[in-house]
């Protein structure tokens, strides 16, 4: 394929910002493609000659692409820099001199996709001595044979500044419209936006296909291929591979256990959270071992240490496993918060040093892929039986997550303690029998952080509220007690109140309870004589200097009123240090 012809799709969707319409142009495009342009064409079309996930890097600096500019077109590089300096884009800087130049030149050979492919590829491969001057030569090589138009686009392609505003959405749906439109029943005027799908049902589930297609690939040109060539069986046989990232099963959030429970069935699977950063690590069947994060960046580089875990600790000549690694004190062997660790991800250099001074531990919780089978359809349980056989664990180097399989609620109390004691974030509830989704939030899994300790505090104040909550106190300033019986704040609370009195304990009840309370008020602040316990949960309590104790409760959520104790009985501020020192993961 000529490139002239990919850069008219580039002008067109270029003149649109609608959504719909780029769909369209690119459906229409996607129709005329052979199936081995495919790669080519879907990457370039979004701005990249290597999937997101690949760790290669053009790696073109702005001064090197003026001496290609030059060495094409024979004009000076003092006078590209000045043009540059007007225009402030080096693709429209292309654009213009190419013009100027090609004036006065009778022909010029035409330029393929592969070829502007090929050679920006090669740009990423070169190192070593004189790698600038062999760039400069690619790059001049492109652009002395591109058209005006053409050359903007390489300039923009190689130096990463293509933003062509489609989406994964859009370009997930042009490969439905493109070749499953008869079966969707879509009608669509090319020159707007007006489309139309008869068969939603149907149109749903070809986009499930090619979105999962991708979720294992991350790759629409593989999707898009097989759509073209092999239809929705084609679509539902591709394979993940070992060194190829697939994105990660999100988790929903619950608020209590019983929500855990009805989110995932009885008897659940629950499991520590733990507070690190998400490492997918791959095995292909040469032995390359490959990390990326929850975003699917290749963070192999900077984690030397867990690459050689699970070289050591892993069994299977290839595999797919998803993890949580952990910073831990190396003196005291206890976990340390996500923060003390997150410098490690973005690190270039002295990585050994700091892989010594922040060591992780990896807590692996599933296996996806394994000696060239898939796992993503087998039940949770099968994949952790799996997990158990072939990680051997090492403490502070690789372990499999903490497990419990329960339908007891007092059960999950007791193992939530034990993971917030050894300084972890909470639970996960996992469905037993669920598959795993890539991608996907659909409750196989469901996160559950709030701490158990929760706090008896006194209210000794109260805001109006604004719009329909104008005539309910809404906004509540809750405090601990300190030794002389002084109220000490520690934040103010609205969350966990219902709207309406028969869904539970209202803002109106309170209301009615506070209102006779009220000593002054001044705008929509109200101060309250301090009487009325309320138990309060949160999620982790920080130092503050805001309020008069010291602390603030982050995320507070109002549980009960608690009418059996009266504000002497409140919480302790010295409960509250204690807590506090007990949530330090130090
Ligand atoms: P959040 O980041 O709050 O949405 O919580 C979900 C994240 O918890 C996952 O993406 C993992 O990085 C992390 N996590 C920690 N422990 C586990 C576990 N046992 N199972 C699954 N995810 C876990």
């Amino acid at each position: 394929m000529e490139y002239s012809k990919l850069v008219e799709v580039y002008e067109q969707l270029n003149k649109t910002t609608k959504r719909l319409e780029k769909t369209s142009i690119i459906s229409e495009f996607l129709k005329e493609i052979s199936a081995d342009e495919t790669e080519h064409v879907m990457l370039l079309l979004e701005g990249r000659v290597f999937p997101s996930y690949d760790a290669r890097d053009i790696g073109i600096a702005a001064r090197t692409m003026l001496k290609a500019l030059s060495a094409a077109t024979g004009i000076s590089g003092d006078k590209i820099e000045n043009e540059w300096k007007r225009q402030g884009d080096l693709g429209l800087v292309a654009e213009i001199i190419v013009k100027t130049k090609k004036q006065s030149t009778l022909h010029s050979a035409k330029l393929s996709v592969k070829k502007v492919f090929e050679n920006i590829r090669k740009l990423a491969e070169l190192e070593g001595e004189g790698t600038v001057e062999r760039k400069v030569q690619l790059i001049a090589e492109l652009l002395t044979s591109a058209k005006p138009a053409e050359s903007k686009y390489i300039v923009k392609t190689i130096l990463g500044e293509m933003r062509i505003g489609v989406g994964e959405g859009a370009m997930r749906d042009a490969i439905v419209w493109a070749f499953f439109g008869d079966k969707i029943g879509i009608k669509y005027v090319k020159e707007g936006n007006d489309v139309q799908i008869e068969d939603r049902e149907t149109y749903a589930k070809y986009a499930d296909a090619v979105q999962s297609a991708y979720d294992v690939t991350n790759e629409f040109a593989l999707a898009a291929k097989a759509a073209k060539s092999r239809g929705l069986d084609g679509l539902g046989n591709i394979e993940m591979k070992a060194g190829i990232p697939i994105k990660v099963m999100l988790s929903l959030k619950v608020d209590t256990i019983e929500d855990g429970f009805e989110t995932v069935g009885k008897p659940a699977a629950v499991e520590f959270k733990y507070d690190g950063f998400r490492i997918q690590a791959h095995k292909d069947e040469k032995g390359n071992i490959k990390l990326f994060t929850r975003r699917l960046e290749n963070v192999t580089n900077q984690f030397p240490d867990v690459v050689e875990f699970i070289r050591n600790n892993v069994r299977g000549k290839s595999f797919i496993i998803d993890s949580e690694a952990v910073g831990y004190d190396r003196k005291t062997g206890k976990y340390l918060p996500f923060q003390s660790i997150s410098q490690r991800i973005k690190r270039k250099y002295d990585i050994e040093k700091i892989a010594a001074d922040f060591p992780v531990e990896v807590n692996v919780f599933d296996v996806i892929y394994h000696d060239g089978k898939t796992l993503i359809n087998e039940e949770f349980q099968s994949r952790r039986k799996l997990l158990e056989k072939i990680i051997r664990q090492e403490r502070k180097k690789i372990v499999i997550s903490k497990f419990l399989k329960t339908s007891d609620k007092k059960h999950v109390e007791d193992f939530f303690k034990e993971a917030f004691e050894a300084g972890n974030e909470g639970l996960m509830f996992k469905a037993l029998n669920a598959p795993y989704k890539p991608g996907a939030r659909v409750g196989h899994m469901v996160k559950f952080k709030t701490m158990m300790e929760t706090l008896d505090l006194v209210i000794t104040g109260a805001e109006w509220g604004e719009g329909k909550r104008s005539k309910w106190l809404s906004s509540y300033q809750i405090a601990c007690i300190d030794e002389d019986g002084n109220f000490l704040e520690i934040g103010r609370a609205s969350t966990g109140l219902k709207e309406k009195e028969k869904e539970g304990l209202s803002f109106m009840e309170l209301t009615k309870l506070l209102k006779p309370l009220i000593i002054s008020e001044k705008g929509k602040e109200a101060k309250v004589k301090p009487k009325l316990v309320i138990e309060v949960g949160y999620e982790e309590i920080q130092k503050s200097p805001t309020y008069t104790s010291g602390f603030a409760l982050r995320f507070p959520r109002i549980i009960k009123i608690r009418e059996d104790k009266g504000p002497d009985e409140a919480s302790p501020i010295d409960y509250v240090k204690k807590l506090y020192a007990g949530q330090k993961k130090i």
